[in-house]
């Protein structure tokens, strides 16, 4: 049950939007004051239906629903997509509200880097699983993530937080983050939400034109591929990640950065014969000026939520 009013009032009316921590603080500070509990989903904007489910699982699991939106320059390295990155604060706002969010802070970089000088003052940072996968190619990327979040969980204190599974290595990262730090928010992974094709719902698919688009499927289709392969009795690394590879053949357009087998709650490789699990298989591509990652357990039935989807 929400308590917004926004919501409770009906028709085209979208959540508050405050820029400010003192804004933020206040209309949290409210919702607590009615007994609610504070459920918070970090975003970059630019929303689609992944992030929406995020915000819908966090309107059933709490009272009141804070998104952020911010487009954190400290998580993009030199060369990245920061200044392309796509912004559409207004239709973000409807569709935050519209999936159940009470309250959304987007705030500037003043007000989350106040030294106007984001990155070089203090740093929050997850040694050991920012080591391989996306953490390997985007050397500082994770130390980004883990600063802006930390900051923002201390802004809005909540009781639960929520991140997508699509972004696995990042939800390991932070649920480490929580551990070391002990903070007091609760994390919650939620399972990838896909396009009727199977490709991954992402802000950055906004960047593909129409052949890209159509061979992006070949992230998803390799994880299908693998799993397809587990499910045919196939436990030898080389042969799950060779299936996996060989789709990318026939999409061109596509050019593979890593696809690896790892252990889901360690991250760490999986080669040689493998037991029965868990397995998974991540992969990120480049896809004209998109980078674009997925991931799927491929020791599950392929349509569990953490699988990679049906065969279609
Ligand atoms: P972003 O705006 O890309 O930083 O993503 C904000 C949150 O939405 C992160 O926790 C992402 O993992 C999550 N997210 C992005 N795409 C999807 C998706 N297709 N399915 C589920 N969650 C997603």
């Amino acid at each position: 049950m929400s308590l917004s009013s926004a919501r409770e009032g009906g028709g085209d009316e979208v959540a508050d939007i405050v820029t400010t921590t003192p804004d933020l603080r206040q209309s949290v500070a409210r919702a607590r004051g009615h007994g609610a509990s504070i459920g918070f989903v970090p975003t970059m904007g630019y929303l689609h239906d992944g992030h929406q489910s995020l915000i819908r699982a966090a309107d059933h699991h709490c009272d009141f629903v804070v998104v952020s939106i911010y487009v954190n320059p400290t998580q993009f390295g030199a060369g990245e997509d920061l200044d392309a990155y796509p912004r559409d604060l207004d239709g973000d706002a409807a569709k935050a509200t519209d999936a159940g969010a009470d309250l959304i802070f987007a705030p500037d970089t003043a007000e989350m880097y106040p030294s106007g000088r984001p990155g070089v003052e203090t740093w929050v940072e997850v040694h050991g699983l920012t080591d391989n996968l996306c953490g390997q190619f985007r050397p500082g990327h994770f130390r980004g993530v883990t600063t802006i979040v930390s900051r923002l969980f201390l802004k809005v204190q909540p009781d639960v937080a929520f991140f997508g599974r699509k972004d696995f290595q990042q939800l390991a990262v932070i649920r480490q983050m929580v551990r070391d730090l002990d903070f007091p928010v609760q994390v919650e992974g939620v399972p990838t939400v896909r396009e009727p094709d199977g490709l991954a719902m992402s802000s950055r698919n906004a960047y593909l034109a129409r052949r890209q688009r159509a061979q992006a499927t070949a992230l998803v289709t390799a994880l299908r591929a693998a799993s397809a392969a587990w499910h045919d009795g196939e436990r030898h690394a080389s042969r799950l990640l060779g299936a996996a590879r060989e789709i990318f053949d026939d999409a061109p357009l596509v050019d593979p950065e890593y696809i690896e087998l790892v252990n889901p709650d360690t991250l760490e490789p999986l080669t040689g014969v493998l037991a029965d699990g868990p397995v998974l298989m991540a992969v990120a591509a480049h896809v004209g000026t998109a980078r674009l990652i997925d991931n799927a357990r491929i020791d599950v039935e392929p349509s569990s939520p953490f699988g990679p989807g049906g065969v279609g």
